[in-house]
Parts: structure tokens; sequence; C-alpha cells
């Protein structure tokens, strides 16, 4: 019978994460500060504690994971990975696709792979409580879980259109033991002004950012949280490649193309960086970000110095953008709406190292149904983009009869979604064209640096 989970034991959980920017061609950009100066790491100790800000310059390849760390990932880790007999069956392809399947993680999607750390650090660092912001409710709910590990209070700032349409995401923080406030809220200054402008504001991911920063950066027992973008939070989703290359090993098998959804690039730097380090040893492998056609910062935004938040808070990042204001269509992949995106991926990107394609949402929908009808799980709207290009490779294999192996990162599984699935089945989604208009509009704000 032909294998088609490949599990690890829990000793082989890896030691060490993968620093990409010990195998980069060109070292990282550096973050700027509001005078156009690279900031040091001093300026960020008000909201991180010191071994993150560390993570977060080093060059160093190998990054040891603590002990505590890799005990509580025993809980759902080494996560398997699947060879996708029965999707390969139903298109007729003569590719062979695998899948790493990050949706068994307690909280349903990669994000515990950074969360746990980050707690554990916090905790470290003599840290009361974490504040964070939250969209649609997969990063709020990973790092509740795992600051009720380390027994850090919680206290997560959810944009609150997502707040009264997710009320399973609030229930989820809830049971483990985050404290969810509606943003904007009353429990800041940010958000009480924005209140008392506007009583009915509808909240932003911009707006739950400065929120929470607020709160961290005014209160010593109190740090800032992010569940993507920056370089400590891609290092700790490492360990999703380096068990899949273990795993290729097993099944005497190397993935010709690898993709992942991108939305600020923790789950595809997460998979594919692993795979950079064989392909800067001279490998053919390629690494494929998939992004929606409505939120296309790879393949339509432009490579320059931007805020990482709405209001201009944070330090200047350099990566791809589409302007700190742009606010991108209502999709339901909604951890795919973010303007900016990882600055390693997007000087990976930039020098051409790295590949990106931008799929349409109905498109993505097709796809993760018709894989959830052949293997059985029910993908994250996120995680249907990376079907869908791995699927359009699949079947351009069965046009030229390659059987190259493909492989994908299963971000999440989409029990917390199953509304969008509902609108998709009803025809009532829809494919948003290329907002060039508002692209346009929101990159002429683009601060300016130098
Ligand atoms: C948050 C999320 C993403 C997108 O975030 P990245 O940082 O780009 O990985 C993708 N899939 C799932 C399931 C998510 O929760």
């Amino acid at each position: 019978m032909p294998q088609t989970k490949f599990l690890l034991d829990e000793s082989e959980i890896p030691t060490h994460w993968y620093n990409v920017v010990a195998d980069m061609p060109n070292p990282p950009t550096p973050p700027l500060g509001p005078n156009g100066q690279p900031i040091g790491p001093e300026a960020l100790t008000a909201i991180f504690p010191m071994a993150l800000i560390e993570q977060e310059v080093s060059a160093e390849r190998w990054i040891a994971i603590p002990e505590p760390v890799r005990e509580a990932f025993r809980l759902y880790r080494p996560s398997p990975l699947f060879r996708a007999h029965r999707l390969e069956a139903a298109l007729g392809t003569p590719a062979k696709i695998y899948y790493k399947n990050e949706s068994v993680s307690p909280a349903g999607s990669h994000k515990v792979n950074t969360a746990i750390p980050q707690a554990y650090y916090n905790k470290l660092a003599g840290i009361k409580r974490l504040s964070t912001e939250t969209g649609a409710g997969q990063w709020g709910s990973s790092i509740a879980m795992a600051g009720q590990m380390f027994g850090l209070e919680v206290r997560i700032f959810m944009v609150k259109v997502s707040y009264d349409q997710k009320p399973f995401r609030r229930s989820m923080m809830q049971t483990w033991g985050g404290q969810v406030f509606a943003s904007p809220s009353m429990e800041t200054q940010t958000g009480r002004n924005i209140l008392a402008k506007d009583p009915n504001n509808q909240g932003s991911l911009g707006i739950a950012i400065s929120e929470a920063v607020e709160e961290a950066a005014s209160r010593a027992d109190t740090n800032y949280s992010l569940g993507s973008v920056l370089n400590h939070v891609l290092l700790h989703q490492t360990i999703i490649g380096l068990e899949a290359k273990k795993q290729f090993e097993k099944a005497g098998d190397y993935p010709d193309m690898v993709f992942a959804p991108c939305g600020g690039g923790s789950n595809f730097g997460g998979v594919a960086f692993p795979f950079f380090a064989d392909k800067a040893a001279g490998k053919n492998v390629r690494l494929v970000a998939v992004e929606p056609t409505s939120c296309p910062t790879l393949t339509k935004g432009t490579y320059a110095y931007d805020f990482g938040d709405t209001a201009g808070f944070t330090p200047l990042m350099k990566m791809y953008t589409l302007g700190h204001d742009f606010m991108p269509p209502g999709i339901h992949a909604g951890g795919l709406r973010y303007h900016g995106d990882s600055p390693l991926v997007s000087q990976l990107y930039h020098e051409g190292l790295i590949e990106a394609v931008a799929v349409p949402q109905l498109a993505t929908f097709e796809a993760g149904v018709m894989f959830a009808r052949a293997e059985g799980i029910i993908p994250a709207p996120e995680s249907n983009h990376a079907i869908r290009a791995c699927i359009d490779e699949a079947l351009r294999c069965k046009e030229s009869g390659e059987k190259k192996t493909l492989f994908f990162n299963l971000s999440g599984h989409g029990h917390f979604d199953m509304a969008s699935y509902d609108r998709y089945f009803a025809g009532q989604l829809e494919d948003f064209s290329y907002p060039e208009e508002a692209i346009r509009a929101s990159l002429a704000n683009l601060p300016k640096v130098g």
C-alpha cells in the first residue's frame, strides 16, 4: 500500500530554528525610525523582550529552541506530511502532491508555532501581560492559548466588525483565558478618541494595532506581540519546513515546487526558507508565495519603505507594499488582507530568488472544496490560495505529462470560516478585480525616505 502520512517521532521535533539571513546573498535592510535613520535594538525594548529583539536582528544560521517550548510543541508537533493520493486521482494528474497539515494545532493554524515561543520569552523576561490585535481571530486565539500555558494575562483588541461577526473565535479566546475587547475600545486613549468622534466606528487592523501598542508602551508589565511579518516570527515558523524536509527524506522524495498562502509572509517563510537553504546551495527548487488578486502585495505592490500600520506608529520597513492606507476589499481570507509583507520575503522576491502568484477568490474556494471532497480536511480560506496554485500546476503537469513533485502548506482548517463557504455555495461570493485606482492613490502616500 502506498504511504499517505509521513510521521515523525516527538524526539524528531527540531532542536533549532533556521535563520534564512545566514544564506541570503545580501544583508537584510534595516528598519528606520521617524528620522529616517536605522533604529537600534534599544528602540524596541519598551514593547518586546530582549530575546526576541536579538532574534529579530540575528545573522546566526541556527538558533536553539528552548526546551520548555519544545515541550509545549509536543502537544501537536511534529505535524503530519500527507501525500494527497486522492486529490491526485481526482485531478488525473501525473504530478505527486504533498501537504503539511498545520491545522492540527489546538487553535487550528500555524500561528501557534510563534505564539508559544513569544509567550515563553516574555514570561522569562518577567512580563505579566501581553497585548495584541486580531482581525479574523486566528492570531488572537493562538496567543490566548499560549499565554495561558505560561501564566500570562492576554489582552486582545479585536477589530469591531469581526468581534460582532465571529462570536465563536471570541469564545475560543475567552475559553483560553484571553480578554477580548472590540476595537476601538474604551481601554486606550486611541480608542477613546476615536469613539468620541465616531461612536459607531467598526474598527480596522490599523486601529487595533495602535491600541495594543499604546497599552504595551505605557505599562512596564505589558509587552506587545505580533503574529506575522517580523523576522523573529518567520524564524519560529521555520519549524514547518524543517520537519517537512525530514518527512520528505522518509518519503524518498523532494519537492520541485513549494506553495504557501502569503499574507504577512509567516507561513510562507516558515515552510519555504529551510528549502531556500538547499536552493542557496545549488538545489533546483521553486518557492511560490500565493496571494489574493484583491490584495496583490508582491505581484502589484512597490518595493519601498513603509509603515507597518495605518496610523504610522511603527518603524519603517522596506517591503513590498500597497501603501499603509490601502483598504483591501472584504475578501473572506482575512489573514491575507495585509497591505505589506515580511521584509525578508520581500527582499528575496525583489532579488528574484522566490516567486509569487495572485489568484482570485472564487477559484480559491473552488479549489478548497475540491480538496475537502478528496482529502477530507476543510481548509481555511487563506490555505485555499496555496491549494489553488498547486492544483493549477498539477493540471499543467496533466497537459505536459510531467511528473513533478508539488508541495503546499495547509496553514489552517476552516471550521470557523463556514459562513464564507455558505456564501460560496449560495453564489454570493464575488471576484474583486485588481483595485488599481485604490492602490495608485495609496502608493502616493508612501513616506518619503532619504
Ligand atoms: C494568518 C493566516 C495566514 C496568513 O498569514 P501569514 O503570516 O502570511 O502566514 C494564512 N493562513 C492561515 C490559516 C492564517 O491564520
